[in-house]
């Protein structure tokens, strides 16, 4: 506490990221990065990039990788909008699109970060429990509101809503713009980023920090109607310009262009995924069906915080969620197959003892 604190500063709960412990040898299955690294060609094009003029200010545009980016999702350059990452791409979309006077709806289990922007940009909202089965329940948003927003497949839980009900929302909802981060998209079967020609409030927010393997370059993107589009860059260029460097636009541009090293990578991560998956149930865990790089699971006769410690103190850290209706689950990463297998090993041992 400062006597210098702005109200609302005084009045924030920050997010809290999973930890980055600086230990070598630690398996760190707890904040869904990609096990693979990036492709050999977006390193490549960085240091291409940094052999060039950092002197010089980049494009505020970033017109070079929207145009990459737009002819990936066979959509128009104004129908895209980067950013340095989703995060900060999702508070502008809080500040700009969804703080309404109406209320913001999303689930009682997502993306923890949404109620965090709705307090910082002082945002009214209201939580729609998920159903029993942890499943998004379309009926339940049938609520006047200012905007719907939802991770899809949803975090923590990994489950995906299918486009047909995503598009259910778009439909009934015509009045407020329906938000759809798929952060894990690219490890599920289907996008709602088809539907974005055909109606004017749906924006797709996406990442390359988990299936494009660069958590650390900062990159994150939105996609929607050119409105939708002009309202961020208008919060963008009244806040920071030159929001992505050259270095990210210069990676980020090389990771959207090969695509074969993408796909052969989210294929290997799908895979790991389903054998980890069937090798939980062998083990007595309940695994919530996933469409994520990410199990969300749980176990009767062991208790999650019980589980996430022993396998801590055995250098394998995963995600628990001390919250209501969450807090029996473990959020387990994937992992190359050899990380893999070292947790099913330690699982074993822990829960022989
Ligand atoms: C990881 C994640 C993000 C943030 O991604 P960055 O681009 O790294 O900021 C946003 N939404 C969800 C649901 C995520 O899991």
């Amino acid at each position: 506490m400062s006597r210098f604190w702005s109200d609302i500063v005084s009045q924030l709960t920050p997010y809290v990221p999973g930890e980055q412990p600086q230990i070598s040898k630690l398996i760190k299955l707890n904040t869904n990065e990609n096990p693979y690294g990036p492709s050999p060609k977006v390193t490549a094009a960085i240091s291409t990039a940094n052999n060039h003029d950092l002197r010089k200010y980049p494009d505020p545009n970033a017109a070079q990788l929207k145009a990459t980016i737009a002819k990936h999702f066979k959509l128009d350059d104004h129908m895209v909008f980067v950013g340095n990452s989703s995060d900060e791409v999702l508070a502008h979309v809080f500040r700009g699109l969804l703080k309404q006077s109406k209320p913001l709806l999303f689930p009682d289990i997502t993306y923890s970060f949404y109620p965090v922007y709705c307090k910082l940009f002082e945002i009214e909202y209201r939580l729609i429990p998920l159903n029993d089965d942890y499943c998004i329940g379309v009926d339940d948003y049938a609520l006047d509101n200012g905007g719907i927003i939802f991770a899809n497949p949803n975090a923590p839980t990994g489950i995906a809503l299918s486009i047909e009900e995503v598009e259910t929302l778009v439909q009934r909802n015509p009045e407020s713009v329906i938000v759809v981060d798929e952060a894990y998209v690219d490890f599920a079967n289907d996008s709602a980023v088809r539907l974005i020609k055909q109606y004017d409030n749906l924006l797709v927010t996406q990442t390359l920090s988990k299936s494009r393997s660069l958590a650390g370059l900062r990159v994150g993107i939105a996609l929607g109607h050119a409105d939708l589009i002009e309202g961020l860059e208008r919060i963008k260029n009244s806040f920071h310009p030159y929001t992505l460097d050259a270095l990210a636009m210069a990676g980020a541009t090389a990771a959207f262009e090969d695509n074969d090293y993408f796909e052969g990578t989210c294929a290997k991560v799908i895979a790991t995924r389903q054998r980890t998956s069937s090798e939980l149930v062998s083990m007595g865990f309940d695994v919530l069906p996933s469409s994520a790089n990410f199990v969300f699971t749980r176990h009767s006769e062991h208790g999650a915080e019980e589980l996430f410690r022993a396998l801590r103190d055995h250098g394998i850290v995963v995600r628990y969620f001390d919250k209501p209706r969450i807090n029996q689950f473990l959020r387990i990463s994937i992992g190359t197959d050899d990380e893999m297998n070292s947790l099913l090993s330690v699982l074993r041992a822990i829960m022989s003892n």
